[in-house]
């Protein structure tokens, strides 16, 4: 037996067989040819075998994800037939004497950096389906076996270094029963796609990869953070009852999907969800959210090579709205910067990087990339209820400046002849104090406030939410934090705009109270704390919160404040 601690980033226990992702590392040998004949068969077995791993795999995404997801895997099978490639690698061999890996090593390298120099943004598209199917039948001609999340087939617990989402996008939810990883925070973005797909994970062990072997039992707690390996009798019998208390919890809170999220009193909320990228639907659906609060367009553009496409964003946009069928979808435009970094932009490294050159203020300097956003923004309104929402605004005139830029856009389109839906509300998040002082300035101007928590907390208390050292000035009841966020809902409302708030807090059983009594019109959560978060607003009473709200408000510790509440409200 052996246990491990990791953060616990998505809630649950779950108890099965590890499943090893491993880093595919393959030395390419330099020895000159053997064989021609021999090394030329080699190389095409590897790729009738890659043909026949793509194929399953394109068939499997198609019918657990849909075309769109499936697409990427139709591109590689064009890789692995085209011919101009197959003939490089041929010619590799016979003129150049090389053996099939290096020749094969040689030619793709070739066609990525040639793609890569092409300023075109389909073609650093095709460099990177090259890097990716040349690994594949590298590892094939080398018999070193490719281990991806398309093939697991039966109930695992995935144990990685980290999940990119390249790997959730193969993931099937049937299968992984739990995610571990080496490295990550609760908010890091492996935290993040296990909490949005509801499947249990705890991040950043540090070791899993190392001290976990193929095919061991493993226990994982996503509430704890423990993950036990090769548990004892007493270990296995207790976390198999706590199993199976959570698997009564859950069929019990599917029996509210299709109720109202309102308190006893009759105060009505919109319980809604925040997604990562369109994969996340099904999930929220299931959790029956009433509308989607944020979808953070970031992971489009993260674990590729280059920036996706107005095309590409356009599509994803649009399977997000036309899913949603006219529920409101908040769309949150580009915040990268801080913990989230694209290198292929080539950022300068900061001291501070989450005071640094971030979200919108990055936006607003990179105009071409934002411009960019916004029109596959714009083109997708027509296919639901549009609400676009501009991350870390620190000032009115960035978000006058951000306004102005999606204008042009939509006079542009429409000189284009596209379609823009008249009626998108254009929002921000409040995550920065500033913007929560002067609140009631912002209220005139915007549509909608979204309260980003996660960013807030930080900067009210200066405690770094990646900083482990200070997590405990992390002080989410703190009443500095609550009166901040009372003063924009009050903002908001004197102006009759909506607030929502969808930060982490937004699903705490012990903020929901205080929430609800402030007047917090949406909450937007995880997925998986949606039902949990209607069942305890339907068992509150909103005069009572609003009561007890204004008494915590006048408290002067997060802990008095938490204290309060449990005794109050949590059996
Ligand atoms: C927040 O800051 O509360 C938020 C929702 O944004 P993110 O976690 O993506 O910074
Ligand atoms: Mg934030």
């Amino acid at each position: 037996m052996k246990e491990l601690k990791g953060i616990g980033a998505s809630k649950g226990v779950s108890i099965g067989k590890a499943f090893i992702l491993k880093d595919l590392n393959l030395t390419i040998p330099v020895e000159p040819l053997g064989d021609l004949e021999t090394e030329m068969s080699r190389f095409h077995e590897a790729i009738n075998q890659s043909t026949i791993d793509l194929e399953k795999i394109e068939a499997h995404v198609e019918k657990e994800m849909g075309s769109e997801h499936a697409k990427i895997f139709k591109a590689h099978l064009l890789v692995l037939k085209d011919p101009e490639l197959i003939k490089a690698v041929e010619s590799n061999m016979k003129e150049n004497n090389m053996n099939a890996a290096n020749a094969l090593n040689e030619a793709a390298n070739k066609f990525i950096t040639l793609f890569e120099s092409m300023d075109n943004a389909y073609m650093k598209e095709r460099a990177a389906d090259i890097h990716d199917v040349s690994k594949r039948v590298l590892s094939y001609i080398l018999e070193e076996p490719l281990v991806t999340t398309s093939d697991i087939t039966e109930e695992v617990i995935l144990i990685g270094h980290d999940l990119l989402p390249s790997d959730t996008a193969q993931l099937n939810k049937d299968f992984v029963k739990g995610i571990v990883t080496d490295i990550g925070g609760r908010t890091s973005h492996s935290a993040i796609m296990s909490r949005s797909m509801g499947i249990p994970a705890n991040v950043g062990t540090s070791t899993a990869t190392k001290d976990i072997q193929p095919e061991s039992t493993v226990i994982l707690d996503g509430e704890t953070g423990v993950v036990i390996v090769e548990p004892d009798e007493e270990q296995l019998a207790f976390y198999q009852n706590k199993l199976d208390e959570e698997q009564k919890k859950e069929k019990e809170l599917k029996k509210l999907v299709g109720q109202e999220s309102s308190s006893k009193d009759g105060r009505q909320v919109e319980l809604a969800a925040n997604i990562g990228s369109p994969k996340d639907l099904e999930n929220i659906i299931e959790n029956d959210a009433e509308g989607i609060g944020l979808f953070r367009t970031e992971f489009l553009y993260m674990d590729r090579e280059q920036l996706p496409s107005e095309e590409e964003q356009f599509e994803s946009y649009k399977e997000v709205l036309s899913t949603m069928q006219n529920k409101p979808v908040v769309i949150r435009t580009l915040d990268v910067g801080g913990d989230k970094d694209l290198p292929y932009l080539d950022l300068p490294d900061e001291l501070n990087p989450f005071l640094g050159f971030r979200a919108i203020r990055l936006c607003l300097e990179k105009e071409d990339i934002f411009r960019t956003q916004l029109r596959a923004l714009l083109r997708a309104s027509t296919h639901g209820n549009l609400k676009i929402m501009f991350p870390m605004v620190a000032t009115l005139e960035e978000y006058r400046s951000a306004k102005q830029l999606l204008e042009e856009e939509k006079v542009k389109l429409i000189e284009e002849g596209y379609q823009v839906s008249e009626t998108i509300e254009i929002g921000i998040m409040v995550e920065i104090p500033s913007t929560a002082i002067l609140a009631d300035q912002f209220a005139k101007e915007v549509d909608f406030f979204s309260i980003g928590t996660n960013d807030l907390i930080q900067y009210t208390l200066a405690a770094d939410r990646m900083n482990e050292t200070v997590s405990h000035l992390y002080q989410p009841y703190h009443p500095a934090v609550l009166r901040l966020i009372k003063q924009v809902i009050d903002a908001a409302h004197a102006e009759n705009k909506w607030v929502g708030m969808c930060g982490e807090m937004a699903g705490d059983e012990i903020a929901v109270p205080i929430l609800l009594g402030l007047g917090l019109d949406e909450f937007s959560m995880s997925a998986s704390s949606i039902l949990e978060a209607r069942k305890q607003i339907r068992s509150l009473s909103f005069e009572d919160t609003a009561n007890i709200s204004s008494k915590v408000l006048s408290m002067s510790t997060n802990e008095e404040v938490e204290r309060f509440i449990k005794q109050k409200f949590i059996h």
